[in-house]
């Protein structure tokens, strides 16, 4: 142990090499200097969202960042980028951040600073105690989308092979869960199947339970690009700032938007657009699907969804008749409680008029965290690394062959969904846990209880880049973590496309890359000499693409981070087959299924379906308003760790919560524009200040999540077999404060 920390510890504070560069002292604005010179610039993908943006990182003479300005060679973002984007490097400079491991004092109560040796060594007696006395599965992690891959596969393979845990999962579940079961059910594998280009390229675009003009602004930009005149369908509740974009607006009621897409699937079919040819050659279950939607009657479904027979026509015209039909989904969708299949009644639209594997098409899934995708692949939570299943013994023993390990250490099972690891935290099966850059006691649905249920354990380890977050704070351990622009890596986009971050900045006092951490923590474990192999991350990367080997995301003819980095992002699939193109021109924007070859045994994709369910507390007398949250302003990420160190992003979003309320509301409780008001719902109370707008319906009211008093209101329900939070719909009262 002792030699990796001296070793990792010295890669840290030693001599500066141009491989290896210093804390910039000031992180300015994101400004773009005068001149630039190439020879001191460095590309890195952006940290926050999926989308996956370059930045242009300029450097000083020793390596330092200074700055950085949007990348305009970038195929993705083409020299555009967010407020998040341009403030990339504002975080890395915060007063709160993590410099020391930090033990919590069992005489005082206080987090203390302690070396890493202690840290390390509290970390491994703690859990090792616990599983002797509550068995090897009473310790589970949670982790996150925002690390690189490399990390979350080593993270992955030291819980679950090296340190014998089976409850590994990451706040994915809060964002992509449902997305991942839908693709894998229905296209037999976690295969989102559209780039970028089919932004541009579609005749009509229809985005259910999505806002990307705040929470994607750069692909509302590459939709903003196409010249093909194209009809823009928003399906949401809300007139949010996309559907007042849009060139048609569905305002449906909340969560009956199953409803529409089977009503709009009988309408096709007794239109006669659906292309028969397409459904014959490569799909099956559709007769039953054709039956099933036969009840959703234009009639029933208008009276359902509160959208008039004359619109749910016009919309199953275009879908119907438009040549190049692409239809998108986010967490308006995945946050749902029949959220897989409402994301697979999207999928079976797409299937039936045969709008997929050609431009412009695709049943398509936008993606939150910059890498949910590479959690999706080699988290090893819900798919063994690079997406093969636990229960296979095949598949077992090539995972274990390739990593160097013997087949037994692999679990035969998936352990538990995030909501499943809590409940067995509240009745005392797990009782240690290790939260990695995530912020639970902020983000959890039903806060309250989460929080509750933290207090339960007899350790809890964080590791984060800050000492401040909500989940830091009731910490037993806290490990100082490096961030992005600290540490290098690859993140997997929402169009499949690897890209490459680099290390610009030096991370503050002791803190370490989660790669370093994890390296450490194997060797205290005594499980070290499984991952010898793991030298770096780079060495980690060699790894991946011999696990994608043969798989769906094969990406094993990808050379190195540099060729990653000079082709502008790589799209899996890239296998060994096209290693020899020297022009990757033509490759820089795929999609899949052009042949019509899906992953399923039979290459045919699948129809799912099931009746729409009741949302799991609608309003009633006494919490007579729905709540829906989302995303506030795009210069606000999640629970705000990072975006809030930003002072340009907190001049750009609202300092205190908001309110969306409807005018006929605010009148009927005397609630005027910037009044105070308090919501309540049967599990707290949140304050927050009126915006009185008819952006929301009557009787419906909208939060934003950055804050976190939100999620005390919000009701846990779950879809059943992503085990995804319905975050969007429960009741609540609403007064004047
Ligand atoms: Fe970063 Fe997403 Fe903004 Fe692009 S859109 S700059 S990836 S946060």
């Amino acid at each position: 142990m002792k030699t990796s920390l001296d070793r990792l510890l010295h890669a840290r504070t030693g001599p500066m090499t141009s491989a290896m560069v210093l804390r910039p002292a000031d992180f300015g604005l994101g400004r773009v200097p005068a001149r630039l010179n190439p020879a001191a610039t460095t590309r890195s993908i952006c940290g926050f969202c999926s989308t996956g943006c370059a930045l242009q990182i300029h450097l000083n003479d020793l390596g330092e960042a200074i700055n950085l300005s949007a990348d305009p060679t970038y195929p993705i973002n083409l020299g555009m980028a967010c407020p998040k984007g341009w403030e990339a490097l504002a975080p890395l400079a915060a007063p709160d951040r993590a410099t020391a491991p930090l033990l919590r004092n069992t005489a005082t109560g206080a987090l203390a600073p302690v070396s890493w040796e202690r840290a390390l060594a509290a970390l491994t007696s703690n859990f090792k105690r616990i599983q002797q006395e509550a068995g090897p599965h009473a310790v589970a992690v949670l982790s996150t989308g925002q690390i690189v891959t490399e990390e979350m596969a080593l993270l992955g393979a030291l819980a679950k092979f090296g340190m014998g845990l089976l409850h590994v999962d990451s706040n994915t579940r809060q964002c992509m869960a449902t997305s991942h079961v839908a693709y894998k059910q229905s296209f037999g594998f976690d295969a989102p199947p559209f780039t970028y280009a089919d932004f541009e390229e579609s005749d009509a675009l229809i985005f259910i339970g999505a806002n990307p003009c705040i929470a994607h602004p750069i692909m509302w930009q590459r939709v903003m690009m196409n010249r093909r005149n194209p009809d823009i369908v928003i399906i949401d509740p809300r007139a949010t700032e996309t559907a007042q974009a849009a060139t048609l607006h569905v305002s449906l009621r909340p969560k009956s938007d199953l409803t529409l897409l089977y009503g709009l699937a009988h309408l096709l079919v007794i239109r006669g657009t659906i292309k028969r040819d397409f459904i014959a050659a490569h799909t099956s279950g559709f007769e039953e699907f054709s039956a099933f939607v036969r009840e959703f009657t234009p009639a029933h479904v208008s009276a359902e969804t509160g959208v008039p027979v004359a619109t749910l026509e016009r919309l199953a015209e275009i879908i119907g008749t438009r040549e190049r039909v692409s239809l998108w989904w986010t967490m308006g969708v995945n946050q749902s409680h029949e959220a897989t299949r409402t994301a697979q009644a999207i999928i079976n639209l797409a299937l039936m008029t045969g709008n997929i594997g050609r431009p412009g098409t695709g049943a398509n899934s936008i993606t939150g965290q910059c890498n949910a995708m590479g959690s999706r692949l080699f988290g090893n939570a819900t798919s063994l690394l690079g997406g093969y299943d636990f229960s296979n013994a095949e598949h077992r023993s090539k995972v274990a062959g390739i990593i160097g390990l013997p087949p037994s250490v692999i679990p035969e099972r998936t352990g538990y969904a995030y909501d499943q690891i809590l409940d067995a935290i509240d009745r005392g099966e797990i009782r240690g846990l290790w939260v990695i850059a995530t912020n639970t006691a902020h983000s959890w649905i039903n806060q309250s209880r989460a929080r509750e249920i933290f207090g339960k354990l007899d350790f809890l380890v964080v590791q984060d880049m800050y000492t401040t977050t909500e989940t830091a704070k009731m910490a037993d351990l806290v490990l100082p973590a490096a961030g992005w622009g600290e540490k290098e890596g690859t993140l997997i986009n929402s169009e499949r496309r690897l890209g490459v971050v680099k290390k610009v900045v030096r991370a503050p006092g002791q803190a370490l890359s989660d790669f370093a951490i994890f390296r450490l923590v194997a060797d205290a474990w005594g499980c070290g000499e499984f991952f010898q192999a793991w030298r770096s991350p780079e060495a980690a990367f060699q790894i991946l693409k011999d696990l994608s080997r043969g798989q769906p995301c094969d990406f094993s003819g990808i050379r190195d981070y540099a060729q990653i980095d000079g082709a502008g992002g790589i799209q899996w699939p890239f296998p060994e087959s096209i290693r020899s193109r020297s022009d990757l021109g033509e490759n820089r924007e795929r999609r899949l299924f052009s042949n019509g070859k899906f992953f399923t045994p039979d290459t045919r994709a699948r129809f799912f379906f099931d009746p729409p369910r009741p949302m799991a507390e609608p309003p009633n007398k006494d919490y007579p308003f729905l709540l829906m949250t989302g995303r506030g302003s795009s210069a606000q990420w999640h629970t705000g760790s990072r975006t809030d160190k930003s002072a340009v992003l907190r001049k750009l979003a609202p300092t205190v919560l908001t309110v969306e309320i409807h005018p006929d509301d605010a009148a009927e409780l005397s609630i005027a524009p910037g009044d105070n008001v308090t919501i309540r719902s049967r599990r707290g109370h949140a304050k927050a200040v009126a915006v009185v707008t008819s952006t929301v319906q009557r009787r419906q009211i909208f939060l934003p999540m950055h804050f976190a008093a939100v999620n005390r209101l919000t009701f846990a329900s779950f879809d059943p077999h992503s085990r995804q939070p319905g975050y969007k719909a429960c009741a609540v009262a609403v007064s004047r404060a």
